[in-house]
């Protein structure tokens, strides 16, 4: 399992369009041959038009069983800064007892997760099974609902079992039974019609990064928890998880202090958690001395289970224009919206 997990980290298969796609198509086709040889002979692609490509396999259920959907997705993020890597981001690297790469955890252990279960059992499955393996999920799926409708009779199921989370910890496996929607939008404050020198027009007139940067400022209170009102939250989960663990996890540097208060898990779980992904404004390194007349940031805020990802982006849009700073103009535009 771990050699072909490492084939498939080799492969870099990053859905964003920017990047070579025939990479995509090569790990699809890795992936059917995976699913073949675990036992799933018609394990072939498929896309829908625009799409990327997926992988569906099929073991047919026993009489009166019932069919079980196996999912996981073949894509990965880009890489990013390559310079920031410790080893190269496509060449699987052990170090300690973890195998670095791209997409070796998200989500090609997924597929390979699929793949051993499915050798483990061979031929003593007791129930049907269909494997659904997505090549666009780090897109945000722009395709899925359309491959779902063309492939219903495929894809039909009486229950799903996503490989596309985390474990509780490092050797101790967990169930996930809910997640938090996902919404973004971007946010643009406008100050001037033209940049103007801030040796001669600076104090009067606040640049538009500047007012930004206060806009952002209210999403949270003083204590880093979400301050927009409208958001619901759900009931604590009924385990937790220590400060430290967290910390170590997510590499805390020393001294930062964590956002929020009550449990680590009802942080990361059943309240909202809203973040700047992106931000447009004058570069550092080709910046003059103008003040800018406008700046823009990427908002993408988690949405805790029971709320409608509409409600709360409205609620998220009415907080952005009360707090419109220094009563400058801001428009509010809506990138992409997913149901918890
Ligand atoms: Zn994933």
């Amino acid at each position: 399992m771990r050699s072909d997990l490492e084939a498939l980290v080799r492969i870099p298969s990053v859905s964003n369009r920017e990047f070579d796609q025939a990479f995509v198509e090569q790990s699809a086709e890795a992936v059917a041959a995976l699913l073949r040889g675990a036992g799933l002979e018609d394990a072939t692609v498929l896309r829908v038009p625009g799409g990327a490509p997926a992988v569906v396999g099929h073991h047919a259920a026993p009489t009166g069983a019932p069919t079980v959907l196996l999912y996981a997705h073949h894509d990965v993020q880009p890489a990013g800064e390559v310079g920031e890597w410790q080893t190269a981001p496509f060449e699987p690297t052990v170090r300690g007892d973890r195998l670095f790469g791209r997409g070796a955890a998200d989500d090609k252990a997924g597929v390979v997760a699929h793949v051993g279960a499915l050798r483990a059992l061979a031929g003593e499955l007791g129930v049907g099974v269909t494997v659904f393996v997505e090549g666009e999920e780090e897109v945000g799926s722009p395709t899925f609902l359309e491959f779902l409708r063309t492939h219903r009779e495929a894809l039909a199921a009486d229950v799903v079992v996503v490989a596309d989370a985390t474990n509780w910890k490092v050797g101790v496996p967990g169930l996930t039974t809910s997640l938090r929607g996902l919404v973004s939008a971007v946010v643009d404050v406008a100050v001037l019609d033209h940049p103007i020198h801030s040796g001669m027009y600076g104090g009067p007139v606040l640049d538009a990064p500047t007012l930004l940067a206060r806009l952002i400022a209210t999403l949270h209170d003083d204590e880093g928890a979400v301050a927009v009102a409208g958001l619901v939250q759900g009931p604590d989960p009924v385990v937790d998880d220590d400060e430290d663990t967290f910390r170590a996890d997510a590499g805390v540097l020393d001294g930062v202090r964590l956002a929020g208060s009550g449990p680590i898990t009802a942080r990361l779980w059943t309240r909202p958690a809203l973040g700047v992904i992106g931000l447009d404004a004058p570069r550092v390194a080709t910046a003059s001395n103008t003040i800018a007349p406008r700046a823009s940031a990427l908002l993408s805020l988690r949405v805790a289970p029971g709320q409608d990802p509409d409600a709360a982006l409205a609620a998220l849009e009415r907080h952005v224009r009360e707090q419109a700073p220094f009563g400058a103009p801001v428009t509010f535009t809506t990138v992409d919206r997913g149901r918890a």
